[in-house]
């Protein structure tokens, strides 16, 4: 048995179907290491709890919390850092995707000394088209606006010594977390590692559209304010174009009689105006928004039930 202790958090919503093979599978790979398995149930509707529940009951290394409602993937992972005690910590989804015998290569990093090793996704066929190309814009411009870099394919299955646990706990105490971002950002010695992902292996993936592109907004928001700059620059070429236009119906005015036909061109500035006035409030609303929940300091997540001593 080797000495380390590692922790293995999996968020999990809805994921009835995976949780045994994925604990056996971990099992198998770290067989001679002491383990720690935490699994959060994100207020799963299926029979993930009652799994859960009986699986610790038969084995004494599984862990497990269940929140009181969905919180979401971001704070599932943040309760599996609060209560992991391991020497590190590794954060990998439910569904199998995150091959488990990747771990090894993560602790092998980890043994050379790196604080923190992710994992980079590749894309295969094994990944939907549409998962490819949201996810590649959503790079593209989190990397273009906002100060960090985040990898492409970065996922959230990586490996945290327990130094960088203890920053993301206590150092890290913004509301809407992004843990991808904050990873870029805490800095220390980081290395990734290339994976091939595979198929999910039980149920439907659990971020739909809707999620994914609320996600990326708070991704974005979270990291840069240059949002907030777009509200400048378009006022100020709107402002021009519109000044040009107001020198031209001056001077239709002024040198001839046809002045009621313009219907159309107001119709259709306001039109543009409204739409882009909307925009940019929302965006404003977005960052209002986050102050307003920060200053609120609610809890990451709120605990129904629990095998952890707290
Ligand atoms: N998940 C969660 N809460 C949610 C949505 C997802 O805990 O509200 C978990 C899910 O059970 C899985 C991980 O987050 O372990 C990643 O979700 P999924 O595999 O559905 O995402 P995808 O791989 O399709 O991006
Ligand atoms: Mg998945």
């Amino acid at each position: 048995m080797i000495n380390y202790k590692i922790s293995i958090i999996v968020p999990c919503f809805n994921e009835e179907g995976n949780i045994k093979v994925l604990y056996k599978k971990i099992k198998e790979v770290l067989s001679n290491y002491n383990l720690e398995h935490i699994f959060v149930d994100d207020n799963s509707t299926d029979n993930t709890l009652n799994i859960l529940k009986k699986l610790s009951s038969e084995n004494s290394d599984i862990k497990y919390l269940s929140f009181s409602r969905n919180f979401g993937h971001q704070n599932a992972l943040r309760a599996g850092l609060e209560y992991a005690t391991g020497d590190c910590v590794i954060s990998m989804d439910a569904d199998l995707q995150h091959p488990p015998k990747l771990i090894l290569e993560l602790i092998n990093k980890w043994k050379e000394g790196y604080d923190i090793v992710y994992t980079i996704r590749k894309d295969v066929e094994n990944i939907s088209k549409f998962k490819k190309i949201t996810a590649s814009i959503f790079y593209k411009l989190i990397n273009k606006i906002s100060d960090i870099e985040i990898k492409k394919g970065a996922a959230d299955f990586r490996l945290l010594d327990k130094k960088i646990v203890s920053v993301l706990i206590k150092d890290i105490t913004e509301y809407h977390l992004f843990y991808r971002g904050l990873i870029s950002w805490i800095g220390y010695r980081q290395i990734g590692i290339e994976y091939i992902p595979n198929k999910r292996f039980s149920g439907k993936t659990k971020y739909s559209l809707f999620k994914m592109i609320n996600f990326a907004i708070s991704g974005i928001t979270s990291f840069s304010t240059k949002p907030l700059k777009l509200a400048i620059f378009l006022g100020l070429i709107i402002s021009i174009f519109t000044g040009i236009y107001g020198l031209y119906a001056l001077g239709v005015s002024i040198f001839t009689d046809t002045t009621v036909k313009g219907w159309t061109s107001v119709l259709l500035s306001i039109l543009f105006i409204g739409g882009v006035n909307m925009i940019l409030l929302g965006i404003i609303g977005e960052y209002v928004g986050k102050l307003y929940m920060q200053s609120k300091k609610r809890p990451y997540f709120l605990i129904k039930k629990t095998n952890i001593k707290i």
